[in-house]
């Protein structure tokens, strides 16, 4: 038989605007290989509970486009697909680039062993980083002026279309049964609330989402702060797991704003929400351990706390402070939080509770559908005062301003807190069913001491801060 074009999908669950899967059909019948490897067992729960709907989407699309589905392989990369190739005769294995440290770390042990028949492809990113340059030659370090340079070169090369045509590879070995996978059991907590709440996966759902949003994107600039709302998007998913490229958000969202000047002004402020993403890989591909250490070098002696029984009760939801365990009520449930509750509740832990941004990071890459490396750790640092920020550690959310402002009628705060003031909702009994034994499930009240806490946490995070400036 013919051989096959190999593609290794890791990421870059699509169709549209995926130039591996286009050199790989080139080459022959399509096998698309996922490896299971020890990296994807790793991942966080939520992560992982999401990267297994993505791939199953996609297993369903090409089933339905070629009549083969994905072939799911255990083992590590360097082993599993230099044996693919002995076993099939392709001539090179083809990965949209994920330039994620772990993933670029197996990509280096691939290539050892098959050297430049690994072939990388761009599609995950707006443009190739090495493209935007300051006028000296260096690296963007601040968000406006990068945004500037991207807005004005736009993004690489137009969008590959979707292949009309997929015909599948038949003589491949037998895999994984993706059916019975299951790589998040520990996700399915509590009753079964998880499909209540997830999003649709996989490029269709990606595409009407973007579609739907447009259609009404005119306040996205004035609500996109409004947890209480749905202003936003939602989209962050399937950019996370490349279901949909940011070049295809792109092109679809610049026809519109043009189509529908109504919608253009919101779809602008939505596209430097995009660029934010882009501006966040950018950093981590010059600076990959940016989840590890702080990305301005004098904060690493800055003496956070590590663990303590805060943080434990931050992670449990129950600091007393409404919006913030809201929150966090939230994204233990569906894996999902708003922006603006993302800012606070790792300002809560980082500027109020003094605690290590690198714990709040964890919590994250263990709790989020959208996870994605890049965004979380460059936002983590931003809160916490030591990332790529213009006055990065005088910014200390208010929670209890900040609710006032972006939640005025609690309706967010009483969606998640059960009996907080009235009966629990739908969402607040899914919280309270999920919480392990041992952790307090009674209905959420606004501690006694939370007042005291919240202004000795302020003024412990001031005090700090200006420890530190002395300093320099
Ligand atoms: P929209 O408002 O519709 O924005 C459109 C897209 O722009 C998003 O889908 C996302 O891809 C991108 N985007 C928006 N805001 C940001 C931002 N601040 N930084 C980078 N990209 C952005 N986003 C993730 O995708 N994954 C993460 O792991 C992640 N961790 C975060 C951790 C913290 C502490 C904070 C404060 C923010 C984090 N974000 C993360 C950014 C942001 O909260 C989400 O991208 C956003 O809430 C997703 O909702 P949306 O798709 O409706 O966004």
């Amino acid at each position: 038989m013919t051989a096959p074009g190999l593609l290794w999908l890791s990421r870059a669950f699509r169709f549209g605007d995926n130039p591996a899967l286009l050199a790989a059909l080139k080459e022959g019948p399509l096998l698309a290989v996922f490896v299971l490897d020890a990296a994807t067992r790793a991942l966080g729960c939520a992560p992982r509970w999401r990267l297994e709907r993505a791939l199953r989407a996609f297993d369903a699309d090409l089933r339905r486009r070629s009549g083969q589905g994905v072939l799911v392989l255990e083992g590590e990369a360097q082993d599993v697909l230099p044996d693919l190739v002995r076993q099939t005769g392709a001539a090179r294995v083809h990965q949209a680039y994920w330039p994620e440290p772990a993933m670029q770390a197996a990509q280096g042990r691939v290539r050892k062993v098959l050297g430049d028949r690994l072939v990388l492809h761009p599609g995950h990113l707006l443009t190739h980083p090495g493209r935007l340059r300051t006028g000296q030659g260096g690296v963007y370090r601040v968000y406006s002026p990068f945004a500037r340079a991207l807005r004005a070169l736009g993004p690489d090369r137009p969008v590959a279309p979707a292949p009309e045509r997929i015909t599948g590879y038949s003589a491949g070995p037998r895999g994984l049964d993706l059916t019975t996978l299951n790589l998040a059991p520990d996700m399915y907590r509590g009753r079964a609330v998880l499909e209540t709440f997830a999003l649709p996966a996989g490029e269709a759902a990606a595409l009407e989402r973007l579609d739907r949003f447009l259609d009404q994107a005119g306040p996205y600039g004035a609500e996109r702060d409004r947890p209480d709302l749905d202003a936003t998007s939602g989209l962050s998913e399937h950019l996370a797991l490349g279901e949909i490229s940011p070049r295809t958000v792109w092109a679809i969202s610049s026809l519109r704003a043009e189509a529908d000047p109504p919608q253009a002004a919101g779809i602008t402020k939505f596209l430097s929400e995009v660029i934010w993403r882009e501006f966040a890989w950018h950093l981590l591909i010059d600076f990959p351990h940016m989840a590890q250490t702080p990305w301005r070098p004098e904060w690493a002696e800055f003496p956070w706390q590590g663990k303590s029984a805060a943080l434990t009760r931050w992670q449990r939801a129950e600091t007393g402070i409404a919006l913030v365990d809201a929150g966090l009520r939230e994204m233990r449930v569906t894996g999902r939080m708003h922006n603006r509750v993302r800012m606070v509740v790792a300002s809560w832990l980082t500027k109020h509770l003094l605690t290590d941004w690198r714990s709040g990071l964890a919590h994250f890459d263990d709790s989020l559908t959208d996870w994605d490396p890049a965004a979380n750790a460059m936002n983590w640092q931003w809160v916490a005062g030591c990332g790529p920020d213009a006055a990065p550690y005088f910014r200390i959310f208010n929670p209890e301003r900040q609710a006032e402002q972006f939640d005025p009628r609690a309706r967010y705060r009483n969606r998640w807190l059960a009996g907080w003031p009235g009966p629990p909702s739908a969402e607040a009994s899914a919280y309270l069913d999920s919480a392990p034994p041992g952790w307090s499930i009674s209905p959420h009240w606004r501690g006694d001491g939370a007042d005291r806490a919240m202004a000795e946490g302020r003024n412990r995070a001031l005090a700090a801060f200006g420890a530190f400036r002395a300093d320099q």
